[in-house]
């Protein structure tokens, strides 16, 4: 069977091993850091390549590989390697690309670890990271010389839930490279649109990296993260991770495999939920802004529509009387928690500037387009009736 004739549902379930694969149902737990050799000759077979003989968990654990697999198959892709964290994923995927001397052109909306990373690590190896505003991609040319490596970027982003137009974006990376005679790479953290609502390397992205904790794990109680591309891009990827010691643990990759069962079940409900929420919220008269890339009033909604195949569950709100009016509404919820993370069955709310945004100065913020009063809904499963109620309930008490 083809892997991509089936749907998104099948692919999280089965991965790979469609009929006539014979074995256990559930992936079993390899909770093992080494394995024993048939003979001393097995080190010499693995060292030749030989993908059957296993040695040591920080290079290969099947149960980490049988996750590895289907979120390969989930995004139709060639391989993905898994790691400990996103964040693991992340800053290994980078340095298996950029070295001494490089530069990064992003765009500026990050998830604050990203951030931070690209701010006050990378610039210690002597790579510098360059800023183009998302809404002004033809800046990009700009910026391009031919030490440039890599375009990064994030969309939706975090936490204001805006786009890339990411069509414009690797349009404008392909010409400003054909000008510079740079060869610059594209990767996507994919983190909140999830594949299910978007296709990056259909868009034309060479790496995707993505928080597995998030809405693969989908029930805020792990920690994962992942790449996935091409075989000699994840063969650069895995190189490096092996040294930089990020790898997954088994059972967390046992977690994630059962979590995708229900991924798409799981995503679709909550999208569901966000656009029902948003469209609640839209009309309330103490929130000043509601950005939900599925509400017309979305001022890219027309690009949402164009990229991505659902809205995802990711909304944001900027209610009256700042970061007091946020810290009241959050802490009157019964059903929505006041956590940071995103992505679980359960619906979490953030304030940015008090924890993703958190002692960034006044012109960091204003970048990122991030005010006092605005709040994160990642939205879950719950009954669509009780969040409503309970948000209603903690918005009037401004
Ligand atoms: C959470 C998150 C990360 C980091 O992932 P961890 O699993 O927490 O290390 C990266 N990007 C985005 C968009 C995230 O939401």
């Amino acid at each position: 069977m083809k892997m991509k004739k089936s749907s998104i549902a099948t692919r999280a379930i089965h991965g790979k091993k469609l009929y006539p694969y014979k074995g256990p149902v559930a992936t079993p737990i390899y909770q093992t850091s080494t394995y024993r050799f048939e003979n001393s000759n097995d080190a010499v077979r693995y060292a030749q390549g030989d993908p059957s003989v296993y040695v040591y968990s920080r290079y290969h654990n099947p149960s980490v590989e049988d996750v590895e697999e289907k979120l390969a198959a989930l995004y139709d892709a060639d391989a993905s390697v898994l790691f400990s964290s996103g964040m693991a994923a992340i800053s290994t995927a980078i340095l298996s690309i950029v070295k001494a001397g490089d530069e990064i052109i992003s765009t500026p909306m990050l998830y604050g670890g990203t951030y931070r990373f690209f701010r006050d690590v990378l610039p210690l190896f002597n790579v510098s990271v360059k800023y183009v505003d998302g809404k002004q991609l033809s800046d990009l040319s700009m910026l391009v010389t031919p030490r440039t490596k890599l375009f990064y970027c994030e969309s939706p982003t975090n936490p204001t839930v805006e786009l890339i137009d990411l069509y414009r974006a690797i349009a404008e990376v392909k010409r400003a490279g054909k000008k510079s005679g740079a060869r610059i790479r594209t990767m996507i953290d994919n983190t909140f649109a999830s594949c299910l609502h978007q296709a990056p390397f259909d868009i034309g992205f060479d790496i995707v990296v993505e928080s597995a904790t998030k809405y693969i794990g989908g029930h805020s109680d792990l920690l994962a993260g992942a790449v996935i591309g091409t075989k000699i891009d994840m063969k650069q990827v895995r190189q490096i991770a092996k040294y930089l010691g990020g790898c997954a643990d088994p059972f967390a990759a046992f977690l994630l495999s059962r979590s995708l069962k229900t991924f798409e079940l799981r995503v679709q409900k909550q999208t569901e939920n966000a656009m029902a929420l948003a469209r609640v919220l839209e009309k309330q008269k103490n929130v000043l802004r509601v950005l939900y890339p599925g509400l017309t009033s979305h001022p890219q909604h027309a690009i949402a529509k164009k990229q991505m195949s659902g809205f995802g569950a990711m909304v944001l709100i900027e209610v009256k009387g700042g970061v007091q009016g946020a810290a009241m509404v959050c802490d009157s919820l019964n059903v929505a928690v006041n956590a940071m993370s995103l992505g679980g069955v359960e619906t979490l709310v953030s304030i940015p500037v008090y924890s993703s945004h958190i002692n960034m100065s006044e012109s960091e913020l204003k970048q990122h387009g991030v005010t006092p009063g605005m709040i994160r809904i990642s939205v879950g499963v719950e009954g669509i009736d009780d969040l409503i109620s309970d948000f209603l309930q903690a918005i009037k008490k401004l």
